[in-house]
């Protein structure tokens, strides 16, 4: 008799966990699933957002439809709003752009698929995703040592190839030039010499300028021909100048 009554709660317990195995999903999968649908829409909200601000280059609009930008954010750091237009704390005094800044950048130089395109300052990495999601090759440099392994770990975990190192982008990445396209993601006082070397011709390069007072350059390069266009003012952190010769 005792025997019997000892036996029903293993039995319910068995049962308890029969069901749940039979559940589709763990209670944590459950829950990231919750979260995962949060954040499409709220990515979706951005896209529309973008579009009302302007942005109107279908292939930009569909590559940051795509990225995960909350994906992008290192540990520690996870925004429920990692999708509001605004920039976002990365850790190391650093951020990522508002997406409509990435976005408009990128549709300003409007990077084709195979095209070379080295950027400066991965941080995060989300915005080398935008440029690899539009087929580009992307060479990116971060000085940061802590935040170029963070976003090679997520460019790679999102499954991106880009090819990041940490180094000082004064400098550019001379083994992988020419580029068609240079993208400056930090501000830096004057325009960096190796950067308009490096540049294919042809190339075009975008680049915040300026200490205090920054404005995007847009500039292109024909032959021997520079030519320089002064765009939006902006507000971007400083390049950092690394010890070598800028
Ligand atoms: N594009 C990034 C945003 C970068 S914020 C993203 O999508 O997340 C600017 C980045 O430039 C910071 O990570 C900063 O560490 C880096 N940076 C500053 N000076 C630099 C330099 N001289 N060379 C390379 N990276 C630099």
């Amino acid at each position: 008799m005792k025997g019997k009554i000892m036996a029903w709660p293993l039995l319910a317990v068995a049962a308890f966990l029969v069901t749940i195995s039979l559940l589709p999903g763990s209670c944590a999968d459950q829950i990231m699933r919750v979260e995962e649908k949060t954040m499409n829409e709220a990515r979706e909200a951005m896209i529309e957002q973008l579009i009302a601000y302007g942005v109107r280059d279908e292939k930009v609009i569909a590559a940051m439809r795509k990225v995960k930008r909350h994906n992008f954010l290192p540990t520690g750091y996870f925004s429920r709003d990692a999708y509001g237009d605004h920039p976002l704390p990365i850790g190391h005094n650093q951020t990522i752009s508002q997406p409509y800044i990435v976005a408009y950048m990128t549709e300003r130089i409007s990077p084709k698929p195979g095209e070379k395109v080295l950027e400066i300052g991965t941080g995060s990495g989300y915005q080398a995703a935008v440029l690899a999601e539009l087929g580009a090759d992307v060479y990116s440099i971060e000085i940061v040592p802590e935040l170029a392994s963070h976003s090679i770990e997520a460019l790679a975990s999102e499954g991106y190839k880009c090819t990041v190192k940490c180094g000082d982008g004064y400098q550019g990445w001379a083994e992988h030039a020419p580029f068609s396209v240079i993208i400056v993601t930090c501000a830096p006082e004057e325009l960096p010499e190796k950067l308009v070397e490096q540049l294919a011709d042809d190339g075009r390069m975008i680049l915040p300028l300026g200490a205090y007072s920054q404005r995007l350059v847009i500039l292109r390069k024909k032959g021997n021909s520079v030519v320089t266009e002064d765009d939006l003012p902006v507000r971007f952190v400083p390049m950092i100048k690394g010890p070598g010769p800028h």
